[in-house]
């Protein structure tokens, strides 16, 4: 087999954040496998001819994840070099380590290219430093998709909410008012600052900005909407001591 898949992050969105290595594997692969996370300008910049959407279809559903991993082992079968494109790093909540087992056990040859997240570059961008020395000793990066109230929760909100390190939250913006509520109850202060950082770095990038009490209220005045991440700590309140100074963030 002379195929390889490089697992590759596209990092947030804005193009001169893609590593030079992915700009590179994306201008000389045969196919770019794609969801709509890496955003509209790299998406745009790819030739359709070698862009390959495995995202939401225009039905509305998704290629499901074994359709997407028999796609990148039949394509290396046909010799192809692929690149399987992904939102931020592909190891940061992208399902990229269930691809690479896969391509393991199947013999085919990969490599992983990560990329800038955005976990730590959309706070970034949105003047919130993810750790701080007076602040945040600690950060820790959670899904939001899952209920808090399901019995079996794999994320522990009531440990998170006894650490003082900063919390930022993926795929949350659905699930907002059940985890903020969880955060709550385990005893985390009604004035912590929380923002919600939406499209990091693509052109229409917005921020909101509220506490564990508010931003609920917040997200739905603003209409906040996926693709958007949720910083919660006292790190989020560096933005306001900074943010007249930063341009093109988006307020
Ligand atoms: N692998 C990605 C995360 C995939 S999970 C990464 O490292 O960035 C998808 C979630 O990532 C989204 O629901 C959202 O919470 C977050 N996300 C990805 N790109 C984003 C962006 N440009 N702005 C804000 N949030 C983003």
């Amino acid at each position: 087999m002379t195929g390889k898949v490089y697992l590759v992050g596209s990092g947030p969105g804005d193009p001169e954040l893609l590593t030079v290595k992915a700009q590179r594997l994306i201008d000389e692969a045969d196919v770019v496998l794609h969801d709509k996370l890496p955003g509209p300008e790299i998406l745009d910049s790819i030739p359709d001819e070698r862009a390959e959407d495995v995202g939401k279809r225009a039905n509305g559903e998704r290629t499901s994840q074994p359709e997407i991993n028999r796609r990148l082992v039949e394509l290396a079968e046909e010799d192809k070099t692929v690149v399987r494109l992904k939102g931020g790093d592909p190891f940061v909540f992208g399902r990229g380590g269930e691809e690479m087992v896969h391509l393991a056990e199947h013999g085919v040859p990969f490599e992983v290219v990560p990329g800038v997240t955005s976990a730590i570059a959309g706070p970034g961008v949105a003047a919130i430093p993810a750790t701080h020395r007076d602040h945040a000793s600690t950060v820790s990066l959670v899904t939001g998709h899952e209920d808090p109230e399901k019995e079996e929760s794999a994320v522990d909100w009531e440990a998170l909410a006894s650490t003082d390190g900063t919390i930022v939250v993926l795929m949350g913006v659905g699930k907002l008012p059940e985890y903020t509520s969880a955060l709550r109850n385990a005893g985390m202060a009604e004035s912590t600052p929380v923002a919600l950082v939406e499209r990091a770095t693509w052109p229409n990038q917005r921020v909101a900005t509220g506490t564990l009490d508010s931003i609920v209220d917040v997200r739905d005045e603003a209409g906040i909407e996926p693709p958007a991440l949720t910083v919660i700590g006292d790190v989020a309140s560096e933005r306001e001591r900074a943010v007249e100074f930063l341009e093109g963030v988006g307020e």
